[in-house]
């Protein structure tokens, strides 16, 4: 590696030492992006990676709420502003047990390079809290909603930070969190929250915008690569949240067969294909879990998760997998059961999916791989959408939205598929989705001077 990227990712670990996760995400951009290094030794003077990797401000703060027992219960909530350098800070809020400030922090690293791939005026952030939503009733929810806004506000707004969903984080929460804004501050801000619900100010095909644009970019990479299609390909999806939901829907659209989905419980495999109006319905009304669906579908098989063990999901013949649940979900020991069984192309729907190991695996085996960075930018990119009705006052049609977020995928890959040839690097999209943000960083952060 070259010696300014090994300077700068030595002095990352010794700075984030326990950060595992946001030093994962480092490493994975610092390590491919090494021709673009190579090429501007006047990065290095301008000390441009040692501030690419450190966020411009980090907020920690404390949320009292009271639970339904009159328990007064204390969570932790972040907000990291990585990067504003092409635009306000923008990225999802997660509410999950196992939020932590290294997860946060490759979340919004992460962020930025998505962003930037959009083509959007968009920069980088993310937050949430230690919160855990499972199991608590709606007055919870709100009650721990409005605490969070309330030291939140005075960090956010439509030309600062726009936060939005992400794990535990649906219309629902949005709604409260915007409630609760739009109370402090007696104005009606549209554009401060984005996945906000269509009777408030949300966009048409922002909830389905992640899964969809997946699936768009999926297309565009099996299109490149000998013109394949999704057309009868066996589809299986971890997950059965917001993306995994709507990756299904559109990948039974183009044809494709969905034959597996999970939970963090388990999987359900349905040799019939999933029935996703089933999984929508535990889902989406009921909240329950996958395990119902064999109350529907009784010749449905479903897999226990031991927690910390590999996912069953993952040993089940497919095609394409499309990794929709969380972080490290897919190891190298999943990518192995994939490449014995056949696999062409994995997608990654969740932020950061694969373990290192794993990815390199399935590349170094000829699996085509779309990188979470791009292939699930359509959601960020829907929510920019949202923002441009937002300030115009104007809503546009389902059609128009889902024209615009195809065109925005489709861009994406050519911008993959384009910095990955500039470099001779074949179809190594993960790379190239790297070097494409990268450069299209580098060069704001050259114009903008010291900051
Ligand atoms: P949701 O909360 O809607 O759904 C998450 C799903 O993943 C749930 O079904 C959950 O199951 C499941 N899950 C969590 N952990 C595991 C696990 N270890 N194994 C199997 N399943 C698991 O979240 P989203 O769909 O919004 O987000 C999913 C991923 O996509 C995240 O990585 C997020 O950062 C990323 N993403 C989301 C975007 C969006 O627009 N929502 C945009 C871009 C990326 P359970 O109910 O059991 O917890």
């Amino acid at each position: 590696m070259n010696k300014y990227l090994e300077e700068v990712l030595k002095n990352t670990r010794q700075k984030n030492i326990n950060e595992s996760e946001y030093l994962q995400a480092v490493e994975e951009v610092l390590s491919s992006i090494e021709p673009v290094i190579s090429e501007h030794p006047e990065f290095e003077k301008l000390s441009l990676l040692e501030r690419m990797v450190e966020p411009e401000r980090v907020i920690m703060f404390r949320v009292p709420w009271i639970d339904d027992n009159g328990r007064i219960v204390v969570n932790r909530g972040y907000r990291i502003q990585f990067s504003s350098l092409i635009g306000p800070y923008k990225g999802g809020l997660r509410f999950d047990p196992s939020v932590n400030l290294s997860i946060m922090k490759f979340l919004g690293f992460e962020q930025i390079f998505k962003n930037a791939l959009t083509g959007l005026p968009i920069g980088g952030a993310k937050g949430g809290s230690d919160f855990n939503p499972k199991g608590k009733s709606d007055n919870e929810i709100m009650r721990f909603c409005q605490s969070f806004m309330t030291e939140l506000y005075r960090h956010i707004g439509q030309d600062v930070d726009v936060p939005a969903g992400d794990i535990g984080v649906g219309a629902r929460e949005i709604g409260y969190l915007f409630g609760q804004y739009k109370r402090i501050k007696n104005a009606y801000e549209g554009g401060v929250l984005t996945g906000k619900g269509l009777e408030y100010g949300g966009s048409l095909v922002r909830k389905e915008a992640t899964g969809y644009g997946l699936i768009y970019f999926m297309r565009e990479m099996l299109k490149e690569n000998d013109n394949r299609t999704l057309e009868g390909k066996r589809v299986t999806i971890s997950g059965a949240g917001n993306v995994a939901i709507y990756a299904a829907e559109k990948a039974l659209q183009c044809g494709a067969k969905v034959y597996a989905m999970s939970d963090s419980n388990g999987c359900i495999y349905d040799e019939e294909g999933i029935n996703l109006d089933t999984i929508k319905k535990i889902k989406e009304e009921q909240r329950g879990r996958i395990i119902e669906y064999q109350k529907y579908h009784p010749k449905s098989k479903y897999f226990e998760h031991e927690p910390g063990s590999e996912s069953p999901i993952w040993k089940i013949k497919t095609d394409i997998a499309l990794p929709c649940a969380t972080q490290n979900e897919l190891t190298l020991e999943s990518a192995k059961h994939l490449v014995e069984n056949g696999v062409v192309a994995v997608g990654e729907g969740a932020n950061m999916p694969c373990t290192e190991e794993a990815t390199n695996y399935l590349l170094k085996n000829g699996v085509l791989v779309a990188p979470a960075k791009a292939a699930n930018a359509g959601g960020v990119a829907t929510s920019a959408i949202e923002m441009s009705q937002n300030s115009m006052r104007y809503y546009m049609t389902f059609e128009e939205v889902d024209r615009k977020l195809d065109n925005i995928m489709v861009n994406i890959f050519n911008s993959c598929k384009q910095s990955a040839n500039q470099y001779n690097l074949g179809n190594n999209y993960v790379a190239g989705a790297n070097i494409a943000a990268f450069s299209k960083l580098a060069k704001a952060m050259v114009a903008q001077g010291i900051v």
